[in-house]
């Protein structure tokens, strides 16, 4: 019972408890590049590394010089941050340099449209209530053309310009009839129930399993883990899952949503039987490495597999480059390297340099519906000051011709190499380590059936990662997490400030982790 709520725990006082159970209920008090400070008793800082990145937004580190300096100037100048409804010049920059890059690197030649929000599983939401507006829009043209097509039938059978052969009406289910007026309003009675029953069906999202969009209403519909998901089933669209390494597995789950409209034409005489595909699935969504799947790439076939069916369908492919997008993983987008076409693109995290929040929604103009911008909005989007960090972000991020970008391959390169290190040392303890960049994991061996009580109950409450997490923060004062969905993966995201000493800190915190591992927790895991 929560009646008896000790009044100075209110902020999310059972979160609170549960870091506590792992260790990882730290307060810090300062942060600069890689490192948190935690506040001693005798008041001395305790340095914390910090491997998490703000799972993914500090790609320039804490407070950064350059990001802070310009902040601060941008706040002494009074630059209007909050003025909902007026023009913003400053986003209209913003949103070209975006294009800019993004049509660089995607492979489309056309500017893509900037809808701006405050946070990643925001932008993704307006991702999907575009889709689904384009996709209404679509169904409505298409059923309006339908219905022209039953209204030249139905005069010309009045008429008598033209009859309805019998396999019209086979096709319907409706037996011989003689081809009159009656008949005919029969026929189109038919065709018209089908049409709504189809035309009704709510829209469907595809999206590769292990996905992570976010935690808001729909988006989390898109998010595999079952434990976001499933209480909020009935809130909201449902998505089906792709699974990963199965050609032909995505082309078979959008067969099985297909849907036909009927219509009739005349053609010579004769009433014909039309069919028209109809937009069910209402877009395809994913992220070239997932992030809190635990760091895995999309393979190349299934993202050629994606284009062909989605341009079959018509659905749009939203890429979310919400963790893996902002020059992490070497290019500004994750896709580039996996030749991934986005029509869609969502960025956000690493945007706002680590001060601001801000997200955003870019589409592919030949696919933007403009009508949107004047029901989609929020108090807090598209502010004056995120606007211009972001700005800042995107000019230090494409200076020197793009110095920051090799800089991330190269230390991600490194850092990769250590990981690839402790694994082959390890081969017993690590299973894998993976990933590009800046945004790496490494995934241990399941350890349910370890020899250590505790350790085996975390591992088979999916918590195994949290020990180890915890352990690293206590027994090496270094900071990561596991991946959302992924809780045997360790994630590892810093920034473009990594040290080879920061690298070797790393080393050093898990070899002794998987040394303990391996002697069977003889030697204990720090835990609480
Ligand atoms: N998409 C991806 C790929 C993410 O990694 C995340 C956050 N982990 C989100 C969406 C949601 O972003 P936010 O937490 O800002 O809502």
């Amino acid at each position: 019972s929560h009646s008896q709520a000790d009044e100075t725990q209110l902020a999310e006082p059972h979160l609170g408890a549960v870091l506590a159970s792992a260790g990882l209920d730290a307060e810090y008090v300062r942060a600069e590049g890689n490192t948190l400070y935690q506040r001693a008793e005798d008041g001395r800082e305790i340095p914390v590394l910090d491997y998490a990145g703000g799972y993914g937004s500090l790609m320039w580190g804490h407070n950064h010089p350059t990001i802070v300096a310009y902040a601060k100037e941008l706040l002494d100048a009074g630059v209007p941050v909050h003025s909902q409804f007026s023009l913003h010049p400053e986003a209209a920059e913003l949103a070209l340099a975006l294009s800019r890059i993004v049509r660089r690197e995607s492979g489309y030649d056309e500017p893509y449209f900037a809808v701006f929000a405050n946070t990643g599983a925001e932008a993704n939401e307006a991702a999907v209530k575009h889709a689904e507006m384009d996709r209404v829009i679509r169904l409505g043209a298409l059923l309006a053309a339908v219905d022209d097509g039953l209204t030249e039938a139905r005069e010309a059978v009045r008429d008598g310009s033209a009859i309805i052969p019998d396999e019209v009406f086979a096709r319907v289910g409706m037996g011989s009839r003689v081809s009159d007026t009656a008949a005919l309003n029969e026929l189109v009675h038919h065709i018209t129930t089908h049409n709504a029953a189809q035309a009704g069906r709510p829209p469907v999202f595809l999206t590769p399993e292990g996905s992570f969009h976010g935690k808001l209403v729909s988006t989390v519909q898109l998010t595999h883990n079952e434990g976001y998901r499933n209480p909020f089933k009935a809130l909201a669209a449902q998505a089906r899952f792709v699974p990963l390494g199965q050609p032909g597995a995505l082309r078979k789950i959008a067969d099985e949503e297909r849907a036909q409209l009927l219509g009739l034409e005349v053609v010579d005489g004769l009433v014909r039987l039309t069919e028209h595909e109809a937009p069910v699935v209402c877009a395809f969504v994913l992220e070239p490495i997932q992030g809190e799947g635990g760091i895995r790439e999309m393979p190349r076939e299934f993202v050629e597999e994606i284009h062909e069916v989605c341009a079959e369908l018509g659905a749009p492919v939203i890429v979310d480059e919400i963790q893996s997008g902002m020059g992490r993983t070497g290019d500004f987008l994750a896709g580039t390297r996996l030749g991934l076409r986005g029509d869609y693109y969502t960025l956000a995290k690493s945007l706002g340099g680590g001060l601001a929040k801000i997200s955003v929604l870019m589409v592919r103009s030949s696919r933007y519906q403009g009508q949107f911008e004047l029901i989609h909005s929020s108090t807090f989007a598209k502010d004056g000051f995120s606007n211009r960090i972001a700005l800042k972000v995107l000019e230090l991020l494409e200076a020197d011709d793009g110095a920051a970008y090799r800089r991330a391959a190269e230390l991600g390169d490194r850092l990769l190499a250590m990981l690839g290190s402790v694994r082959d040392d390890y081969p017993d303890v690590v299973k894998d380590v993976r990933g590009r960049g800046l945004l790496l994991g490494l995934e241990f061996h399941d350890q349910s059936g370890a020899p250590a009580a505790p350790v085996a109950e975390a591992a088979r409450a999916g918590l195994f990662g949290y020990l180890v997490a915890g352990h690293l923060l206590r027994g090496h004062r270094l900071r990561t997490f596991p991946t959302a969905s992924a809780p045997d993966t360790l994630r590892f995201e810093p920034s473009l400030l990594l040290s080879d000493d920061e690298i070797s800190w790393l080393e050093t915190a898990l070899r002794d982790t998987c040394d303990i591992i391996r002697g069977g927790y003889q030697r204990p895991l720090a835990l609480p």
